[in-house]
């Protein structure tokens, strides 16, 4: 299953709360789904169309239990492979002028008086904003699995519908924004923490759950590979601090010869030379007796500190 069935199945079993909030569902379904049509004569048609048969059941449950009303289910289906059946929601004749009043679809300044979106007396109250988010999601949305990226659209076919979700989101707090693509208005969130938000602000909380626990691996394993740059950065300081230590012991062993020096810087600087790629601790540990890390720092720095100091007076004087 998909993130975003995942998160519609979670929307349709949330039971809407009020009468209020059922009527801005109902009439955002419609409306973004496209199912008002004018049929003349002051006559209009009223459908909701949907591309999940589970969607259908909700939506025709809410409206036969707050609007009382019983629309009837047509099924258009492409038996073709891999195309989704589309139901059809219809309301009946007698049922459209009183659903068109209730629900507010009718919009005096609009073409043939069809509404692009929901009124805003419709979504004036804060929940029933939620409720359009969540029923506009339902019919036109889309989520990117989080694994992936953080992403969720919804896509509706007219500007004015497209700027009232970006609107609607803003006043809930989330930062929306719009894109058109073929032909359709995409209002898209594209973050981790405003897709979060939309799940919780509509209700789907074991969606959002989902989407926290990969954000926190994601975290765990980024964090795991800037320790593995940092650890690796620090094998490549170590290797160079060897290569200059390295330089140092040999310019130090060829002008003393090992004399004059003392007996542990000798030992320090055979065992340097002997073993090249070992670690400060591993160095430690051959030591006799055994050093610690920044023992075995110190001594080294001393060394090259004297080589320094050697080289210093090695230089003829002009
Ligand atoms: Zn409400």
């Amino acid at each position: 299953m998909s993130f975003t069935d995942e998160v519609k199945q979670e929307l349709i079993h949330r039971e809407c709360e009020w009468d209020c909030c059922a009527r801005a569902e109902i009439a955002a379904a419609i409306l973004l789904s496209g199912g008002l049509s004018f049929r003349g004569a002051g006559r209009y048609g009223i459908s909701i169309n949907l591309s999940r048969p589970a969607a259908s059941r909700y939506y025709f449950s809410l409206i036969k239990k707050y609007l009382g009303m019983t629309t009837g289910i047509r099924t258009h289906g492409y038996k073709r492979l891999g195309e989704r059946t589309q139901v059809e929601l219809s309301f009946s004749d007698e049922d459209v002028p009183g659903a068109m009043e209730i629900l507010k679809l009718h919009d005096e300044s609009a073409l043939f008086g069809i509404a692009a979106h929901p009124s805003a007396e419709i979504i004036k109250n804060p929940c029933c904003k939620t409720a359009f988010l969540k029923s506009a999601f339902l019919i036109t949305g889309s989520v990117s699995s989080p694994e992936r990226e953080y992403s969720l659209t919804m896509s509706v076919s007219s500007p004015e519908a497209a700027q009232c979700l970006c609107d609607t989101c803003a006043k809930k707090g989330l930062n929306a924004r719009i894109s058109t693509n073929r032909q359709k208005y995409v209002v898209y969130i594209k973050s981790a923490e405003g897709v979060g938000s939309f799940l919780t602000l509509t209700g789907a909380n074991a969606a959002r759950l989902r989407l926290e626990n990969v954000r926190i691996m994601k975290d765990i394993k980024n964090g795991t590979n800037r320790q593995t740059n940092c650890d690796s950065n620090n094998i490549e300081r170590t290797v160079k601090s060897a290569g200059q230590q390295l330089a140092d012991i040999r310019f130090l062993a060829e002008a003393t010869k090992g004399e004059g020096l003392p007996a542990w810087m000798r030992e320090m600087m055979s065992l340097r030379l002997e073993n090249p790629d070992s670690s400060l601790t591993e160095l430690g540990e051959l030591c006799d007796p055994p050093i610690g890390k920044s023992g075995v720092n110190n001594r080294l720095r001393r060394i090259s500190e004297m080589a320094a100091k050697l080289r210093a007076d090695a230089q003829p004087v002009k």
